[in-house]
């Protein structure tokens, strides 16, 4: 096998070794079957108890209540980008989003399409640098939800606190830092997240639903559309993406194996510090994207002072073994996903190719 490099792309990106290998032990013969988990009925005794657990312990690893359900859908984040509005808002409601990056702005167009969507904050105007802080944005007391992004991706921004939108249920886009820190679902009606950041392979997404909002689905919708459908069948109304179900029930299980959300916020925190820790003390050399408060512990973005030497870092970087830098071409400039899966190891090879690489060119 060749080497793995240190993988820092943004999506589909890094799993843990010890969830390929034994995805690889397991594959083809899946506990004593026979046959690999590819190859079995999802309404086998066998399967069943893959699929279940995988509900249980992202409860489970949440402190999640029997007043939510996880529903394990298709379609990717942006099928709920539409299936947010179909499902929550009632005709004639309007919802409210904020706009922090480009998957928000793809958000709340999806909105648009349909019905009401106000859009009281952006920040567009100053190239998404930063996420509004605690009690910037006033929220319609009569929205049916609030949408907003806990981490952006590809600007690099994250909220580091839960906004505060009194009696409006909460309904966040976490694709890219889902599971990366403890959260309090309490004000939260609805979470989604496409696995192929932090959770698993691509193909499922993940949604964590509460029960007075999933009971809002409109009985018109199509059955695989419909929250409440869903919830009532276990996600098992049509076939699961059962491969990656299992993948991310495997790295759900190393999480709470590991000591569960606290400690996993611990490891990002120390990575986080690391990295952007290279880029303030570089003096200007690399210059990072987002404002300070609203830095993503997700997604490092920052540009080089001499930007025609950014293709050069990227190319260098890959011949090091650090691959997935270049970042968005919206953004530009270098991009560091560093999710879950991502050890202090690879972020410590990456800020010594960083310093020697300023030393070379600086
Ligand atoms: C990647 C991403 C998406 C899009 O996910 P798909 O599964 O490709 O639809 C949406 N929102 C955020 C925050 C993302 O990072």
């Amino acid at each position: 096998m060749s080497q793995r490099v240190h993988n820092f792309g943004a999506g589909p990106a890094a799993l843990p070794l010890d969830v390929l290998k034994r995805v690889q032990a397991d594959l083809l013969d899946f506990e004593s079957t026979g046959m690999s988990i590819l190859e079995m009925s999802h309404r086998s005794k066998v399967y069943d108890r893959v699929h279940q657990e995988a509900m249980a312990d992202i409860k489970t690893l949440l402190g999640a209540s029997d007043d939510y359900e996880v529903l394990f859908m298709g379609g990717g984040a942006r099928t709920q980008f539409a299936l947010v509005p179909m499902n929550l808002r009632p005709s004639g409601a309007s919802a409210d989003y904020w706009t922090t990056g480009n998957w928000s702005r793809l958000a709340i167009a999806e909105a648009r399409k349909a019905g009401e969507a106000r859009e009281p904050w952006s920040s567009e105007e100053t190239g998404h640098d930063r996420v509004p802080q605690a009690g910037e944005v006033e929220v319609d007391p009569a929205a049916a939800y609030l949408h907003y992004t806990s981490n952006n991706t590809v600007a690099g921004t994250q909220y580091h606190h839960v906004p505060d939108a009194g009696d409006v249920p909460l309904v966040c886009d976490m694709s890219s830092d889902i599971f990366s820190r403890p959260v309090d679902l309490t004000p939260f009606g609805l979470i989604y997240a496409g696995a192929q950041k932090n959770l698993g392979p691509a193909g499922v997404t993940v949604v964590i639903v509460r029960r007075d909002l999933w009971e809002r689905s409109p009985a018109s919708l199509p059955d695989t559309l419909s929250y409440a459908k869903m919830a009532a069948k276990a996600s098992l109304l049509n076939t699961p993406p059962v491969f990656a179900i299992y993948i991310a029930g495997l790295v759900v299980k190393k999480l709470l194996a590991g000591g569960g959300l606290g400690e996993v916020e611990a490891r990002n925190n120390s990575k986080a510090a690391t990295l952007y820790g290279a880029i303030d003390g570089s003096e200007g050399f690399y210059q990072g994207h987002a404002q300070t408060a609203s830095r993503s512990l997700m997604n490092v973005t920052f540009r080089l002072n001499q930007q025609d030497l950014e293709p050069v870092f990227i190319a260098e970087a890959a011949e090091a073994g650090l691959a997935g830098l270049k970042g968005h071409r919206s953004v530009g400039g270098i991009r560091a996903s560093i999710y879950n899966a991502i050890s202090a190891e690879s972020v410590a090879a990456l800020v010594g190719f960083m310093g020697d690489f300023q030393r070379r060119h600086g």
